[in-house]
């Protein structure tokens, strides 16, 4: 065999663009905000997490140069090494009295939370159950554990019910994992639903609130709060990334749990410590989302005047039901999503198309912000309204 072992890779790369599936990264020449600065263009941001506009905020930012004076820019180690400060300590104990648990741990990103607290918790005896939406982050980190995975249709309640009475009782422990938000399509599990069917069948459950942290509930500490869940035992999964305007991720629960995960998760025993900068960013983001609960409702203002504006103005397009800043508008195919992505961006509108294989169906996907002005949002049901969507 004389073949090169790596032209599989060229092969591979032509199916993708054929698909019309190729991605390529675009390049901010800004701060983050609002209006950004896109390739060279000035563009309304709809493509950003950054939910209540804290990435750009200089209160995080001269929080996060003060820590780099004090403790320069790398943590040097992993937690159980020499990589522990104060610091971390701190932004811990911010996310416990948010999310109102006994402890949390925070993680060098959401991804390596999922990670290390799924395959802490079960491994090949035990069963999770999974939401077929589920982030990717779920997913790898339910494959990594070994344990068996069944997948139920998008918060469908009666199907995960009828899984469980067929296989829970082989298997020794259970997991249900879950987006809280969806994060492709905005809509909220269903989570009395979910905590009531874990306690039947004696499962785990846990749920990922990346988009819903500083969001979603009357302080911002995400669905468990809106639910009227809190103190309920639920794993509870973020991200410092997105409203929080930072770097890393974090789970809270109570303080055996914490105390397990530290002591199990390689994917937090064995990297580096979230570095100082990333650290009190977000620990600065935590005082804000307390202390500026007006920066919530304005997102949540904006989220209304743009559901209105498409009623009044917009009545064809295909919205996928979304409970939260998250609002996508379902096209026929890839190539059509990536037309409309392109055309929107010509019109000054930053709102990107969302194709297979991250979702089932290609989408528009417009994320709201707080410091959205309401013109702008005219300018984005302008532009929709021009394209014929
Ligand atoms: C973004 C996201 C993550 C990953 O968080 P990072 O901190 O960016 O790694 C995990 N889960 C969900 C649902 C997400 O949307």
């Amino acid at each position: 065999m004389n073949t090169n072992p790596y032209a599989w890779i060229e092969q591979s790369l032509a199916t993708i663009h054929r698909a019309d599936w190729y991605r390529s990264v675009q390049t901010i020449q800004s701060r983050p905000g609002a209006k950004v600065i896109l390739e060279g263009k000035e563009v309304i941001n709809f493509a950003s997490n950054d939910y209540l506009g804290l990435a750009g905020d200089e209160r995080l930012q001269n929080d996060a140069i003060a820590a780099i004076q004090e403790f320069g820019t790398g943590s040097t180690g992993s937690r159980l090494l020499s990589g522990h400060r104060e610091l971390h300590r701190e932004l811990e104990r911010a996310i416990a009295s948010t999310k109102q648990t006994e402890d949390a741990v925070v993680f060098s990103s959401g991804y390596l939370a999922n990670l290390g607290t799924i395959t802490s918790l079960v491994g090949k005896k035990d069963l999770i159950l999974s939401d077929i939406y589920n982030h990717s982050s779920l997913k790898n980190g339910a494959i990594l554990s070994g344990a068996t995975i069944i997948e139920y249709p998008h918060c469908d309640i009666a199907t995960l019910t009828a899984k469980l009475h067929q296989n829970r009782h082989n298997y020794r422990r259970c997991l249900i994992i879950t987006d809280s938000v969806f994060s492709m399509d905005g809509d909220l599990c269903p989570l009395p639903e979910l905590l009531d069917i874990a306690e039947e069948f004696s499962c785990m459950l846990l749920i990922d609130e990346a988009h819903a942290t500083g969001v979603i509930g009357k302080t911002g500490a995400g669905c468990v709060e809106y639910f009227g869940c809190t103190g309920r035992e639920i794993i509870q999964i973020g991200t410092l990334s997105k409203a929080l305007g930072s770097l890393g991720g974090y789970v809270a629960g109570n303080s055996n749990l914490i105390d397990f995960v530290r002591n199990r998760a390689p994917s937090w025993i064995y990297t580096t410590a979230l570095s100082p900068a990333d650290t009190a960013a977000a620990l600065a983001a935590f005082q804000i989302v307390q202390q500026e609960p007006q920066r919530r409702q304005q997102l949540w203002a904006n989220v209304d005047y743009l559901k209105q504006l498409i009623t009044n103005n917009l009545p064809k397009l295909k919205i996928l039901p979304s409970q939260s800043p998250i609002l996508c508008f379902q096209l026929s195919d890839a190539a059509t999503a990536v037309i409309a992505g392109k055309y929107l961006k010509a019109a000054g509108i930053f709102a990107p198309a969302i194709r297979p294989p991250t979702v089932p169906t290609s989408r528009i996907r417009i994320t709201m912000m707080a410091t959205h002005q309401l013109e702008e949002i005219d300018q984005l049901v302008q532009a929709l309204e021009h394209f014929n969507l």
